[in-house]
């Protein structure tokens, strides 16, 4: 897509520091990195959100993510990882073009606020939402 940011960096309009590539990933540091070695996992085929990833593309993705992990316990200086990935303004995603956050992680390093946790009000109405969303699926 002409005016997607993530695009031109894949058509090497606009630089990026490159990490990994493969024939349909490709992976670059962020620009306003969580913590150094912060990593973004992108399809080079343009899809908006994970409901737009074409079929067959997802091991690749998986497969980049694995490697950058493990590049990132070996020389980020990281104990460990969060494969994030926003879909939609109101998950938090900024750039319309599917991408993977990759972030290092430490011990007690904080960069990053879990969820609140909250309860469902019964069972029935726990197996209620999980009926609905799988006769959806099933549909
Ligand atoms: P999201 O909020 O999940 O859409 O994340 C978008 C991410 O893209 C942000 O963390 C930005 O810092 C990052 N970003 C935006 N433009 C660039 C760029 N040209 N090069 C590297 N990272 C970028």
């Amino acid at each position: 897509m002409e005016d997607c940011i993530f695009c031109r960096i894949i058509k090497g309009e606009i630089p990026c520091s490159k990490v990994y590539e493969n024939e349909h990933v490709l992976a670059f540091l962020d620009l306003n990195p969580a913590a150094p070695g912060h990593t973004l996992v992108v399809p080079k085929k343009h899809a908006a959100t994970l409901l737009e990833l074409e079929p067959g593309t997802g091991d690749a993705l998986l497969q980049a993510m694995r490697r950058i992990g493990h590049a990132q316990l070996q020389v980020a200086g990281a104990e460990g990882f969060n494969c994030l990935q926003n879909n939609f303004p109101a998950s938090g995603q900024e750039v319309m073009h599917l991408h993977w956050h990759v972030i290092p992680r430490r011990a007690g390093d904080r960069l990053i606020d879990p969820w609140k946790q909250t309860k469902y009000a019964s069972m029935d109405q726990m197996n209620a939402m999980a009926e609905k969303l799988g006769s959806t699926i099933g549909r």
